[in-house]
């Protein structure tokens, strides 16, 4: 059976930024992802100013808006800011970039390969079985790695979106609770379409109710979606820890998404890096991915107050909303980074 220092588990913008590290550092690391590209994958694709952006070459980069348009059933307001306050980039175009970049770092990437059964010292795959002595969890929302060290996934969220075609220049988050309960609807625009789509937490997440509110919602803003396809994914904001001995948890597999928004991608690459760097140095400093889980924790507080009731949803979503319109807090705090 081959060994490796360290097994990632899931080739998504975590898995890949831990591999990149590690194998700069000159470790012997094998990343096994299910599908047979790294990349793709069901996502509003909005990364944020002081999350992913500064982290990506501009070029991959495909709209950027320096104008966030905000409104729900009592008010609306433009959040405005001389840099882009989020951007838009398209999953595939930047698991293409990460994957070039971890293979050129020397790590070995194995795609189309399943990891079926997980051991306390090996993985078992349809391509056959590998021993590790760490094993990194960045298998997102349904993870096995996370399933293996037992624990369960309370809090999770649904996104449900359709890609349309069209030309969108705004960037829009309707907060509508008749429509979206304590989530929202989203436009995010790139190149000759827009994702458009829904996010909602538990308990108001049932996928069917979900899509029929999308449906109604993309009808009122004159959206067509004649003949397209819906996609829906989960996202996992139930934090229960990350280390586990020699078994390590990120992004969305340790529940690092924000409960509140769904930007998932920052906290995957965040906890990644982090993750990379205690294999590398067992007491290095945590600081950037605790300062993550405090806010991330702020985020689900605010969703599980405003899941109490319809009222206290409603005045959290209006209040939430005054604020950001009267400056008392920045855009940044429903952001993921400081
Ligand atoms: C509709 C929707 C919209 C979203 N919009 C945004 C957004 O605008 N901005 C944002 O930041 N986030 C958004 N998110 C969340 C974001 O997509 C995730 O938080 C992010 O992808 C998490 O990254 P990750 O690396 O932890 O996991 P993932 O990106 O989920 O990667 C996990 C990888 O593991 C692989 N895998 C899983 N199981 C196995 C197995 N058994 N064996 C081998 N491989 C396996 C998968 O194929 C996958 O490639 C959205 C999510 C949804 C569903």
């Amino acid at each position: 059976m081959l060994s490796f220092s360290v097994i990632i588990v899931g080739a998504g913008p975590g898995g890949l930024a831990c591999a990149k590290l590690l194998a700069e550092h000159g470790l012997d690391v094998l990343v096994l992802e299910r599908k047979p590209v790294a990349g793709p994958k069901v996502c509003g694709g909005g990364i944020t100013w002081d999350g992913l952006i500064r982290r990506v070459p501009e070029h991959l980069i495909e709209g950027v808006f320096p104008r966030q348009y905000i409104r729900s059933n009592h008010q609306q307001t433009v959040i405005k800011s001389p840099d882009p306050i989020v951007a838009t980039i398209r999953r595939e175009v930047l698991g293409e970039w990460m994957y070039r970049q971890t293979l050129e770092a020397g790590a070995v990437m194995k795609t189309s390969c399943l990891v079926q059964k997980i051991t306390p010292d090996y993985v078992a795959t349809n391509q056959g079985s590998f021993r590790y002595r760490h094993l990194i969890g960045a298998d997102g929302s349904s993870s096995i790695v996370r399933r293996y060290l037992n624990l369960t996934t309370d809090k999770i969220g649904v996104g449900v979106h359709f890609q349309v075609p069209g030309n969108f220049d705004r960037m829009e988050w309707h907060l509508n609770d008749t429509l979206f309960n304590n989530g929202y609807g989203w436009i995010f625009p790139f190149k000759g379409m827009a994702s458009v789509g829904i996010y909602g937490a538990k308990p108001y997440n049932n996928p069917k109710q979900m899509l029929t509110c999308l449906r109604r919602w993309a009808a009122l803003q004159k959206i067509p979606l004649n003949g397209l396809k819906p996609r829906a994914g989960l996202i996992n904001f139930d934090y229960r820890g990350w280390r586990f001995g020699n078994i390590m948890l990120i992004g969305d597999a340790a529940g690092l998404a924000s409960g509140l928004t769904g930007e998932g991608m920052y906290p995957a690459l965040v906890s990644g890096e982090t993750a990379a760097r205690v294999i590398i140095n067992p007491d290095y400093d945590c600081h950037e991915l605790q300062r993550l889980i405090k806010k991330q924790q702020k985020h689900r507080r605010i969703v599980s107050f405003s899941a109490k009731n319809r009222l206290l949803n409603i005045a959290t979503m209006e209040i939430l909303i005054l604020a950001l319109r009267t400056g008392l807090i920045p855009f940044s705090m429903l952001e993921m980074a400081d």
